[in-house]
């Protein structure tokens, strides 16, 4: 999943070409002595390898094999499995195996764009292929190219609001955490006017809107942080109006910078808040001036300038202009709120921008259905992780992402070996392992901006994102209780497990947001997140308390950082039983007519209403 912080490091990155196909991948991957000896090495994998090897040979006109076999392997993977017939069933061994090769060190954390890609995409093709699934990507290739931007504000840069007569300047990581999603190499903004936007919701669907007709073009946003009813009192009349509690996407600070782009701003500005935030300013300025985006070349430009103002520096401004926050804050919850300009306060900034421009690649494969083949089930992990950082106590730099996600990667692969082993079903499904999750789930978004296979006729996203490692558990965690019906087919699915669903204890920290299923869902998709750390499960062995203490242990001391390793000890039969879980309803779906629905407070049932009428039964 993805947090808050930017803060992987790219010391060595090298962009793809942009045209750079599959076969100069392999053609990549043969020419590096460890791959090719990994790929070609092992006498378990020479039956699949020398079919494997063999197409490379042929697609690229060298020998990849000829190097001798060695014994003594260190990455292991039982392809007997990958060859039984039916009935196959998510294999512990493999499991473990796969997540061994993708945290080893050779491929250094895996960062979008960086050394470790071109070794992680090769592994992934060759598991697909392997499987006898066929090319899911673009053009009959197995990827699709995802261009990304990096940017890094300048440190000398300047801010400042001038009020009326006065000045108020702002420090970068003090008073602000701003960057740039726009690839520039100048940020200049000047007598910018500032537009206060209340929570900034423009949600038809729950009769609100706090836009009215003003115009932000060339303007500065400035909203506050979650939804209007978050800190409401049962008695004001906003209270449920945005699933009280519960984060809705209104409350996501990428749902506000989207609405400014939509709208035209200049700059849109977040005032932070550390409960509404559900995390402290450190963690909000954890990267000050640095982001990564998508290079994108259609749909409304991101905001020149975006980020986080602190809540004392919006005091005082406030104050300044002769208002007060606490009270405008109060006034926004009213549904007679409407945006307004700050008198007489502007905005001035400059900054020098360092522009680096990534070609990263997301992974596709397909196994096609029978009768309904152009309905697509997806099934989806990220590959990326956190490249290589400040050396540990043991001096270990490669953050391995192992949970986080190989294990979930290792879980598509496992599901797209299981699925094919079974009896062909009448729908689709597609296999995606996206890039970029950690840096703001831009794998999925290039893919749900650009799709493959259309989105009216894509059933469902299913994703696994960080598996537990801690043993059975006698519930499966529920990340965003009442978005859709899909979490009544995992009550059905977890009941064949003897299991129950638990919903997360944490709604108002939006998970549901957070990672890469919600690329599909906010253009409409049904989805379903499986996701370890959402919340402590039962265990079989320790009970709720040892689910928790398996999370907080792992979020505390390896998640993003170098001891998120693979480990022989891990206890992989709760992770099998979670992805059986979504093998179930994948079966279930894969031979039936029905479209998953959004449930009636969904906030994404308007979007996939949309095109209703283009599925053959509602
Ligand atoms: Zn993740």
């Amino acid at each position: 999943m993805i947090e808050y912080n930017y803060d992987f490091l790219h010391e060595s990155v090298f962009a793809l070409s942009s045209g750079s196909s599959i076969k100069s991948l392999l053609i990549t991957a043969t020419s590096v002595p460890w791959l090719r000896s990994q790929l070609c090495r092992e006498t378990n994998f020479m039956n699949r390898f020398n079919q494997f090897c063999l197409s490379l040979t042929l697609m690229v006109g060298i020998s990849a094999c000829s190097e001798s076999t060695k014994p003594g392997v260190n990455n292991k993977i039982d392809s007997a499995a990958a060859a039984k017939p039916a009935a196959a069933t998510i294999d512990s061994q493999r499991l473990s195996d796969i997540v061994k090769v993708l945290a080893s060190d050779e491929f250094e954390g895996r960062a979008p764009g960086g050394p470790g890609e071109a070794k992680t995409i090769t592994f992934l093709v060759e598991q697909f292929q392997s499987i006898g699934l066929e090319p899911g990507g673009v053009d009959g290739t197995w990827t699709q190219s995802v261009p990304l931007i990096h940017t890094q504000l300048a440190q000398n840069g300047k801010l400042s609001v001038a009020i009326g007569d006065t000045n108020q300047t702002w420090q970068q990581g003090i008073d602000v955490a701003i960057s740039t999603a726009r690839a520039v190499d100048k940020v200049d903004i000047n007598a910018a006017p500032l537009v206060f936007v209340g929570f900034g919701a423009s949600a038809p669907e729950r009769d609100w809107d706090d836009f009215g007709d003003i115009d932000l073009k060339g303007k500065v946003a400035v909203f506050l942080v979650n939804d209007p009813d978050f800190s409401a009192s049962a008695d004001e009349p906003v209270a449920g109006k945005f699933g009280n509690k519960r984060m809705t996407y209104y409350g996501r600070w990428t749902y506000k910078y989207e609405e400014a782009a939509r709208r035209g701003a200049l700059a849109a500005l977040v005032i932070h808040e550390n409960k509404a935030a559900g995390y402290g300013w450190n963690v909000a300025a954890s990267s000050p001036g640095e982001k990564f985006a998508l290079a994108q070349t259609s749909g409304p430009l991101p905001p020149l300038l975006q980020g986080w103002l602190h809540y004392d520096a919006a005091t005082a401004l406030f104050a300044a202009a002769g208002l007060d926050l606490a009270e405008q804050r109060q006034r926004a919850r009213r549904d007679d709120f409407s945006a307004f300009e700050l008198p007489q306060v502007s905005l001035n900034a400059a900054f020098d921008v360092a522009l680096e421009k990534i070609e990263s690649q997301n992974v596709l494969a397909r196994l096609p259905g029978t009768t309904q083949a152009d309905e697509t089930l997806m099934v989806s992990s990220h590959w990326d992780a956190y490249g290589q950082g400040k050396p540990d106590a043991q001096g270990r730099t490669v953050r391995p992402g192992a949970n986080d996600d190989a294990l979930g990667t290792a879980g598509v692969i496992e599901l797209a070996r299981v699925l094919k082993a079974g009896t062909p079903m009448a729908r689709s499904v597609v296999f995606a392992v996206w890039t970029a999750e950690e840096s703001g789930l831009l794998g999925s978004a290039a893919y749900a901006t650009q799709p493959i296979y259309p989105l009216h006729s894509t059933v469902a996203n299913f994703t696994l994102d960080i598996l537990q490692t801690a043993g059975p558990a006698r519930d499966v965690i529920l990340v965003g209780e009442g978005q859709s019906d899909l979490e009544d087919d995992l009550v059905r699915a977890a009941a064949l497990q003897s299991r129950v669903v638990t919903p997360e204890n944490l709604p108002e920290n939006g998970l549901f947001f957070r990672a890469d299923h919600f690329s599909l869902a906010r253009q409409g998709v049904p989805v379903l997140l499986i996701m370890g750390i959402a919340g402590g499960a039962d265990l079989v062995d320790g009970g709720r308390a040892a689910g928790d203490q398996w999370i907080a242990d792992y979020t505390g001391n390896c998640y993003h950082q170098t001891c998120d390793a693979w480990s022989a000890d891990w206890d992989l039969r709760g992770a099998i039983d979670d992805i059986e879980l979504f093998h179930s309803i994948l079966r279930e779906l894969g031979d039936s007519t029905r479209w998953p629905q959004w449930k009636a407070g969904s906030e994404f049932r308007a979007t996939r209403a949309q095109t209703n009428d283009l599925r053959a039964t509602p």
